[in-house]
This record gives C-alpha cells, structure tokens and sequence, in this order.
C-alpha cells in the first residue's frame, strides 16, 4: 500500500472542498472494496476521504411513496430496519445475504453502488426498483446510473449522498451465490409496479460479466401477465454472458432464465392488492436476534471509534 493522508470531513461541502483540492484523493465509504484495491495496488489515492462523520447519510426514512436510504447506510441496517423491511422486504432479505456479518457491519450500500462489482447484489435491486441516485449534483435515474464494468455515470469529484427508492406493489431479489464469498454468481431481481394487467414489471441480472442489465424480453411478457409459465421458451443468451472459473456463459444464461422463474413464483398473484411479506423471507427469530446484535456491535464500535 502507498502512503495516503487520511481525511475525516464533518460535513459533505468539506468533503467536497477536499475532493477538490486533491485530485487523486478518493471517498472512503466502509473500505470493503476500496482498502483490498490499495492492497493489491490496483488503487494508490493520495488522500482517502472519510464520510462516517457526515450528518445525514447514514439516514433511513420514507419520504411518501419513497424510500430514502443514506449513502453510508450499512447492510446490516439495512438487513435489520422495520423501516425498510415495512416498505419493501426485498431490500431487508438482499442486505441480510450479503457477504458475512463483518462485511455487512461496514459494507455500505452508497460504496456498493459507487463500486458497480459486475456480481454485487445492490445494482441488480435499484434497477429493478428503477431508484434514483441522489448526488451533490444531481438526480441520476437508475437506468442510466450503471454505465458498465466498475463504472458509473458518477464524475470525478462526485459525491453519492442517497438513494430514493419506489415503492414497488412486489418485488423479490434471488441469487445463486458464489460459494466462497457469496457474491453472486448469477443474481436476478423482479420488481411489479401496479397490481391489474398490464402492470410494470422490471427484471435486473447481476453476475453475467458485464455489468448489472434488465432483460427487457422478460420485462414485456411478465408486465402483460404474471405467471412464471410467461417466461417458457425465454432464455438469456449466452453470448450476452462471460464465463470464468467459477462458471461458464452457459451456465450463467441458464441461472439467469431460472432466478427469474423463481421470483416469479414466489410473489404473489396479479390481482393482490397488498405485498404480503413473504413467509420465507421473514427472519427467523434467531436470526432477528443476530441482526439485532450485529446492529448492537456497529453502533458501540462507531462510538468507540469516535
Ligand atoms: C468478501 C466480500 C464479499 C462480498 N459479497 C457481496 C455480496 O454478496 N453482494 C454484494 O452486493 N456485495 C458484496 N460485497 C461488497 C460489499 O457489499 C461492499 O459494499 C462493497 O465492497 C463496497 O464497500 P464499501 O461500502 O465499504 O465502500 P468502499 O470500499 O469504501 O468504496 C467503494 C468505492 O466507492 C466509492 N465511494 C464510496 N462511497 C461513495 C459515495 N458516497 N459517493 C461516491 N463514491 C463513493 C469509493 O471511493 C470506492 O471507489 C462483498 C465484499 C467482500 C469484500
């Protein structure tokens, strides 16, 4: 690792004024992604730019019909808020399956989205949910947020702040996990909006190699009616995916036609008016209580950190 000097803003204008001023400095969020690139010198920033400090972006609220989710919001929080659970347990199931409790403990959703890790989870749910990227500048929808590879509509000097995330009347994110690190090998989330027919329905794919997509052919049958028989004879082609050694293009299409069936499957009927929370994806009172723990031991470490 080369030296950096480390930076510790109290609010979004210094850290802004520090981006500025250095050139090559970089945001650190929880350092999950950024830190292993200094270490494998993919990465060698000058300065690295805390936001922990920073009022307001660790916030959760409803705005309405919206859900506002901070940049600096971790997965466990998220895994474990009533708030988010309340508004779209899709979101509180996806933050729970990231990674292990370490990683989700620091791992932020704001770094997630920045990053854009061609298998990461959070890209492959705010497509879906068609969420808007908040930054210092601007409102950057979600279809034109993700630009490809590790790459985003994010300029030098740009500064995620939050999300804002639709309400969506059913949603559910399913991924087949890359066994070591659970990244996903393949990850797909469907989300409906409206509940009659035709309704909206948007499906995005993770894990394919490129970078999180929609699958546009999916979208069209399922938004003209709900039923997981809609996507026979519907596969992902595999050329439109990248193989490696955790698995072939393949095998990747073939996992991107399957997650999606099983989306399908487990939400409800067109006709439902309400998103009944899923019995699967409700937490296990056991695992309630290691959210709650996880989210105990965030806080104490941030305060002794402090
Ligand atoms: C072993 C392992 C397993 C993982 N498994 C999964 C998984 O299953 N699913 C999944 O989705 N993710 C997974 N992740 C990713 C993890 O969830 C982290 O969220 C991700 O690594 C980003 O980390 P971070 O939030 O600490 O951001 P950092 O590492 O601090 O930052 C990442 C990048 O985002 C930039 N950045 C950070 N915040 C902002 C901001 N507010 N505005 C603009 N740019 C910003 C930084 O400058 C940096 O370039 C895994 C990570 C590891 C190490």
């Amino acid at each position: 690792m080369q030296d950096f000097e480390f930076l510790r803003p109290a609010s979004v204008d210094e850290a802004l004024q520090y981006s500025r001023a250095h050139p090559e400095a970089r945001l650190l969020a929880g350092g999950q992604s950024l830190l292993a690139a200094m270490r494998l010198g993919l990465s060698a920033p000058t300065h690295l730019i805390d936001l922990q400090d920073i009022p307001g972006l660790q916030d959760i609220r409803r705005e309405g019909d919206l859900l506002h989710l901070g940049a600096m919001v971790t997965h466990a929080r998220i895994a474990a808020s009533a708030v988010v659970r309340g508004f779209c347990p899709m979101l509180a199931d996806l933050a729970a399956g990231i990674a292990d409790a370490q990683i989700r403990a620091v791992g932020t959703i704001g770094g997630a989205l920045a990053n854009n890790d061609p298998a990461a989870c959070w890209p492959a749910g705010m497509l879906a949910l068609d969420a808007r990227f908040v930054t210092d500048r601007r409102t950057i929808p979600a279809d034109t947020f993700f630009t490809g590879l590790y790459a985003t509509a994010l300029q030098p000097g740009e500064m995620l702040l939050a999300v804002r995330i639709p309400r969506p009347d059913a949603a559910h994110y399913r991924k087949q996990e890359q066994m070591a690190s659970r990244f996903a090998l393949v990850g797909v989330a469907v989300a409906r909006f409206g509940t009659g027919e035709p309704s909206t329905v948007r499906v995005a794919i993770t894990g394919l190699g490129n970078g999180v997509q929609r699958w546009p052919g999916a979208e069209q049958r399922l938004s003209a009616h709900w039923s997981a028989a809609q996507l026979d004879g519907l596969a992902w082609s595999a050329s439109a995916a990248l193989g490696d050694l955790h698995a072939s293009a393949a095998y990747r299409a073939h996992l991107a036609q399957v997650l999606c069936r099983r989306c399908v499957a487990v939400l409800p009927a067109a006709s439902a008016v309400a998103t009944p929370e899923p019995a699967a994806s409700r937490p296990s009172p056991f695992r309630a209580l290691a959210m709650r723990l996880e989210q105990f031991l965030q806080t104490l470490s941030r305060s002794l950190t402090r």
